[in-house]
């Protein structure tokens, strides 16, 4: 019964029939020209002007002064976390509530996530559960914080600006500070959100962007670290193009490099996204208001709403069951999914997944809450307005 009415009013926003995608591109501006002319030029690799262009653009939509256009998040996260001095033993603090890249990049560095719980106003990382639970478990040693039941080091904290809402940056940072933890901020899902005028990935030594076929802009395949740090953002561009040094007559490599830069070829189409941001957000913010008018009146389930003073780019509109209807969520998904509009669930918490499975972690009652009652909704930014002529 509510599945089908949930799906009937999904689609007097999206469209009567036909297939519905859950996030596509849109290129409608000067993407095809850019792209070509990259191609003309022959300048599709590393080296080139679109990539500095792009890296320029960024910074400003941004307002941080350093970006870093990298192959994709994950890689940024890696090099973020990396530069951050997370190593071999530590431990960095995760949101349960999270796409699996972060996890996966802690992996990477030979550290251990350490699960942290989130909010239901903003899904991101609740600071005042974060700081009980740091005073509880971590105490100070010789260089830095230290986990007391593992006897691991605390070296970060990633923060996650889950679906594109701003999570409460400034409460988690003095956090971080207290407890000498480097924040980085995933920033991935968020490009054109704010915080009281203020982009998520400026609070952090470091930000990631991702612009993955579907995020709010996309380069096929990209990400980029945000950063006020010139020495972190110099850092990351020598290692993100195997610490090359020396010159024409002797090439050499001075560290352990990545080959994680993002080639001229996807900057030149995300010059062209950039470009289109303005309106692409106009779009995803509109079709969040058809669908809050479409579910008015609606018991049982509401939108997921940006939390108050922050601006969400509503990268992807969230249905939010009421506790008393979680069992529906099931019968919406295959309703809808049957029908061709694609609909998610939320991400399987990450304490859940086989090789996280015996991380430490604080507790995690909310997380598990808001991932049963959590489902994503078609927000392909076109959706929300006609394309331009
Ligand atoms: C997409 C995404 C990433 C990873 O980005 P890729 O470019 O796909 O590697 C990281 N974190 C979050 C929250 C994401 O949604």
């Amino acid at each position: 019964m509510l599945a089908n009415e949930v799906l009937r009013r999904i689609r007097s926003v999206v469209g009567a029939d036909g297939p519905v995608a859950l996030h596509e591109p849109v290129f409608c501006g000067n993407e095809w020209r850019y792209v070509k002319e990259a191609l003309d030029s022959g300048w599709v690799s590393t080296a080139g002007e679109r990539g500095v262009e792009f890296e320029r653009a960024l910074a400003r939509a941004v307002g941080v002064p350093h970006a870093v256009a990298l192959v994709s998040g994950t890689a940024g996260l890696h090099l973020a976390l990396h530069l951050c001095g997370v190593r071999p033993g530590d431990e960095v603090l995760v949101p349960a509530f999270t796409f699996v890249a972060a996890a996966n990049a802690v992996h990477y560095c030979g550290a251990v996530p350490h699960w942290v719980e989130c909010s239901t106003g903003t899904l991101g990382i609740d600071p005042a559960k974060l700081a009980a639970h740091l005073s509880s478990c971590c105490a100070p040693g010789p260089d830095g914080s230290v986990n007391r039941t593992t006897g691991r080091p605390l070296r970060a904290l990633v923060l996650v600006h889950a679906f594109g809402h701003p999570a409460e940056a400034d409460a988690v940072r003095e956090v971080c500070r207290a407890h000498d933890l480097s924040l980085v901020e995933d920033a991935a899902e968020a490009l054109g959100s704010s915080d009281r005028g203020r982009h998520p990935g400026s609070w952090g030594r470091a930000g990631v962007l991702s612009f993955n076929g579907n995020k709010t802009i996309t380069t096929g395949g990209g990400g980029a670290i945000v950063t006020s740090d010139e020495a972190l953002a110099a850092r990351a561009r020598h290692l993100s193009t195997t610490a090359k040094s020396g010159g024409v007559l002797q090439w050499s490599h001075d560290a352990v490099g990545f080959n994680y830069r993002m080639p001229a070829l996807n900057a030149a189409l995300g010059c062209a996204q950039l470009e289109a941001l303005p309106r692409l957000l106009g779009a995803k913010r509109a079709l969040a208001e058809a669908y809050r008018a479409a579910f008015d009146g609606l018991e049982g389930v509401s939108l997921f709403r940006e939390p108050a003073g922050a601006k969400s780019n509503y990268w992807l509109n969230l249905l939010l069951l009421e506790p008393r209807c979680r069992d529906e969520r099931d019968a919406i998904l295959e309703a809808a999914n049957r029908d061709g509009v694609a609909t998610r669930p939320a991400w399987t918490p990450m304490h859940r997944l086989p090789m996280y499975r015996d991380c430490p972690r604080m507790d995690l009652s909310i997380t598990e809450d808001l991932a049963a009652r959590l489902i994503a909704l078609p927000s392909t930014p076109r959706l929300g307005a006609p394309p331009p002529a």
